[in-house]
């Protein structure tokens, strides 16, 4: 599979988190911030995934820039995972609204694959809900009636046969008719070691706010903006981290310790 049917295979919503402070704020140093930056021929570096610049000279400006940047960012920052923000706002859930994330599975629309998907969402949605205070609830009395004017759920799980992407999902709080889990009839016929109760998972992470982690400019690929705020250090494992934008996991998409401590730093120890 090549790499930007890799990289259309989840979803396109971005997301962040909040945290705890870092007592210790660090930097990388000149030769770290070196490493990141892709060297092309012709001393030519890349930085930020499509900034380009020429020189070991240009590419130190490039550092003091980024010094001058991050004391600031990190100021803010919290322990790490990377929660949605925008304009100074975290993008997350109320106390009350974390403990109700209700949903139906549309069964006209997954017909025979109706079950596997329920079964999906119940894994992927027991496995955030194990490490922190958020609740999904299935609410099958609307399964029959499922769709994005369905006001029952606080959103609708359909299935699509777009060619795009894998699965995709949504931010905290949009408008109701923009809070949909779509999944894919490709994502029941997936090989490998990706299931779909992975990439729900991952979906599901973008549902309570968290940004892809490859966007954080450690992955040095992938990037996407800087609407995020960092909730634990780097994660390359990350669930919300794409394999193929330089992420270190090999397997099925699950939870690291990095992710729980994320999700915990927005909403709470499960207790
Ligand atoms: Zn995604």
């Amino acid at each position: 599979m090549n790499k930007s049917r890799l990289a259309a295979m989840f979803l396109g919503a971005a997301v962040a988190g909040c945290g705890v402070e870092l007592e210790q704020p660090k930097s990388l140093t000149f030769e770290e911030f070196k490493a990141q930056a892709l060297h092309e021929e012709d001393d030519v570096y890349v930085v930020s995934g499509d900034t380009a610049v020429q020189g070991e000279d240009a590419l130190r400006e490039m550092f003091n820039e980024y010094l001058k940047t991050e004391v600031g960012d990190i100021a803010q920052r919290q322990d790490e995972l990377a929660l949605y923000r925008l304009n100074g706002i975290d993008q997350k859930y109320d106390s009350t609204r974390k403990m109700n994330l209700t949903y139906c599975v549309s069964s006209a629309s997954f017909g025979s694959r109706y079950s596997a998907a329920v079964s999906a969402m119940a894994n992927a949605a027991a496995a955030w809900e194990a490490v922190a205070q958020v609740n999904f609830i299935h609410a099958s009395q609307y399964d029959s009636n499922c769709n994005q004017y369905q006001t029952g759920v606080y959103f609708d799980v359909r299935m699509t046969t777009t060619t795009s992407y894998v699965a995709r999902a949504f931010f905290p709080n949009g408008a109701r008719s923009g809070r949909n889990v779509l999944i894919s009839t490709s994502g029941f016929t997936m090989s490998g070691p990706v299931t779909l109760t992975g990439v729900v998972r991952h979906e599901l992470g973008h549902v309570l706010g968290m940004r892809h982690e490859h966007t954080r400019p450690e992955a040095r690929t992938c990037y996407e903006d800087g609407n995020w705020r960092a909730l634990t250090s780097y994660d390359s494992a990350s669930v919300m981290h794409y394999p193929q934008c330089n992420g270190s996991n090999t397997g099925d998409l699950r939870l690291t310790q990095l992710d729980i401590n994320g999700v915990r730093a927005v909403y709470g120890a499960k207790q």
